[in-house]
């Protein structure tokens, strides 16, 4: 274990949180202080530094103005459009002032909700922050989900403004958001939501619907010179919903709160990203993942950094693009994910070399299981330290990393390192709910409270918040990661993959209930499983097993092709490509147990090569030898 610092920090944060956080409250500003810095009083409620009136979008922006207002606050970079624009604090303050001046003419008040629905441009952020400087709470969309799945986002948040765009761009091909959306409408029950598009003239006359459909130029224009006040809020106001998957196919929204987020964000840039304001930092993730959200734009911005927001693939026009940017921007931290390193491995390692890259401390890598080979390439290609870093969308922030700005503990390849200051951990038995000692393999669970940043609730269902985070053990509430772990002798945390069937595909989480209501979107799917299995560049990729109504659709390897490309761009119309099941295998059944429950797991041991394991249940003994056949034959 690690010895000093980090050790008598990380309990501090434990075990004396009103002394710990109180302290670190300081860091933002507060425009009424809170009068103490927890109310766990309805745990697993909790209620972080009560009394607090603040405001997100004051600390990213307004704050910093006396000092960095002619300091770059966003610049961005899109090797879609080759576009470079850069926006001073000043800038950004005066950008995010119009659209709230926009979105309060367009009746968007305190406790609204806005639909942020974008590609990776300037104006996604400006929406972000006018929300939050309205006390509305924003909902951003990956811009690559489908209608189906954007409709149910809707429904459930309701939103009283949507912001879009005609399109985004990837890979030089124009993706039209704009038609998704209607669709989204046509499909979801919010009738009297409002339309805000930009429009990139990326397709020619997109269609707009009259009263409900406004341009973002023409009214920001029209509100060119508006100043709008910050919405004072209680710490606890929601900021921000998040959906993301889970075991049913109903996605859950994580709320976040206001006061509590901004203080872990803000001391995280100095405990673990080692990030001082005015430093160049480069997050690649997409503002639609929780990753974007916290460190491409609330954590830097809060941290009076420069963030840098790239839109386009780490190869286009070269495997250089993002070493570039390092070196133009002299970047000191930046934040990726293994996914995108594996791609950028296979590429020639001299692009590596071909910049100056003496700025850069860290590079911190997030979201998926991070390999040795991929750890070890980038870390000496780059000659910094690679720091994994293990969250979830619900923590906001990280649960296992290291902690340089704490101490500089020695790292272990394959570990996230130890607990976040704020987190106390336990690995809980499966069965009995046992916290177990080092060396065993069980649940990784957070002892409550959660620390400031993770989040509140489900949004709109509190009920769900506690059955489905809370309630997995007898005795006092824990809060269940649902990912198997161990921790070494050492020490040090090891994270062994999820113990539900949630899947992880390029560090993006997907549940398979979901994708098995896409795949049945298609008329001919009986019935189907959708399993994740190991890729060597992805993590994982969904594959899925289906048995079809009418077999004869199925009857060559020429339909059978044919059918499975059908199969796969219903998934797309559904969720979107990110969602699309690598193969689809057509069985006439799927293993079962006598009671019915699918045998998902024997089912991905067939197709990763392994063991299926105690088969004594199964219904029918001929369905997994289909599964094993179905995959011989490619
Ligand atoms: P998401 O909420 O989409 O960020 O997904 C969170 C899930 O991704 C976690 O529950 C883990 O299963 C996985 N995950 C995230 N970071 C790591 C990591 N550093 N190592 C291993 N698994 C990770």
């Amino acid at each position: 274990m690690a010895g000093g610092e980090y050790k008598r920090v990380h309990d501090r944060s434990v075990a004396d949180i009103e002394q710990f956080w109180g302290g670190e409250a300081e860091r933002i500003y507060w425009h009424e202080k809170p009068r103490a810095a927890l109310d766990d009083s309805r745990s697993p409620f909790n209620h972080w530094f009560p009394g607090g009136q603040t405001n997100l979008c004051h600390n990213a922006i307004d704050r910093h103005l006396p000092a960095r207002a002619d300091q770059h606050a966003l610049v961005y970079i899109s090797t879609e459009t080759d576009q470079t624009r850069t926006f001073t604090y000043g800038q950004l303050y005066r950008e995010v002032n119009r659209l709230a001046g926009v979105m309060r003419g367009l009746g968007v008040g305190r406790g609204d909700r806005v639909l942020i629905y974008m590609p990776m441009v300037p104006e996604a952020i400006f929406a972000m922050l006018a929300t939050v400087r309205l006390g509305a709470v924003h909902s951003v969309v990956f811009g690559g989900f489908a209608a189906a799945s954007l409709a149910a986002r809707i429904d459930d948040a309701k939103p009283r403004l949507i912001v879009t765009a005609d399109a985004g761009m990837r890979m030089g091909k124009v993706i039209a958001l704009k038609p998704l959306l209607d669709e989204a409408l046509g499909l979801a029950s919010v009738p009297e939501a409002q339309v805000l598009m930009l429009d990139r003239g990326l397709v020619s006359g997109a269609a707009r619907v009259a009263g409900r459909d406004h341009d973002y130029a023409r009214m920001r224009g029209v509100h060119m010179n508006d100043e709008v006040p910050c919405e004072w809020v209680p710490s606890s106001h929601p900021s921000y919903i998040l959906y993301t998957s889970g075991t049913t196919g109903r996605p859950k929204g994580v709320q976040r709160d206001t006061g509590g987020y901004a203080v872990a964000l803000a001391s995280s840039m100095e405990y673990i990203y080692c990030s001082r304001p005015g430093d160049a930092w480069f997050c690649t993730s997409d503002i639609g993942w929780v990753v974007g959200h916290s460190y491409i734009v609330y954590a830097p911005l809060i941290n009076g950094s420069t963030t840098i927001l790239y839109e386009g693939l780490p190869t286009r026009p070269d495997p250089g693009v993002w070493w570039k940017i390092v070196q133009d921007y002299r970047v000191t931290g930046m934040f990726s994910s293994p996914t995108a390193i594996r791609v950028l491995k296979k590429q020639d390692p001299a692009w590596l070399a071909r910049y100056d890259l003496s700025s850069l401390k860290y590079l911190f890598l997030a979201g998926e299981p991070l390999d040795e080979p991929t750890s070890d390439w980038i870390s000496r290609g780059l000659g910094v330290p690679v720091i994994d870093n293990y969250w979830q969308t619900e923590t906001g922030w990280p649960i296992l990393t290291a902690q340089p700005g704490i101490e500089d503990t020695p790292r272990k390849i394959g570990s996230p390192s130890f607990a976040t200051y704020g987190y106390k951990l336990e690995i809980r038995d499966e069965h009995t709910g046992a916290a177990l000692g080092n060396g065993h393999k069980g649940v990784l669970c957070i002892v409550p409270p959660l620390p400031p940043g993770c989040m509140s609730t489900v949004w709109g269902d509190d009920e769900r918040f506690v059955s489905t985070y809370f309630s997995s053990f007898e005795g006092p509430p824990v809060y269940t990661t649902f990912d198997w772990a161990t921790r070494d002798e050492d020490g040090y945390y090891f994270i062994l993959g999820r113990t539900d069937d949630v899947i992880n595909v390029a560090g993006h989480r997907l549940g398979t209930r979901e994708i098995e209501e896409a795949v049945q979107s298609h008329a001919n799917v009986a019935e189907c499983a959708v399993v994740g299995v190991a890729d060597p560049l992805k993590g994982q990729v969904p594959v899925a097993f289906v048995v079809v109504k009418d077999s004869t659709r199925i009857d060559s390897p020429v339909t059978n092709a044919a059918h499975e490309q059908e199969v796969q761009r219903a998934v797309d119309a559904h969720i979107g490509g990110i969602g699309r099941p690598s193969r689809v295998h057509f069985v006439a059944a799927l293993p079962k147990t006598r009671s019915g429950k699918l045998l998902r797991r024997s089912i991905q041991a067939l197709a990763e090569g392994r063991d299926p394991g105690d088969l004594t249940t199964l219904e029918d003994p001929t369905a997994l030898e289909q599964v094993r056949n179905a995959l011989k034959a490619g």
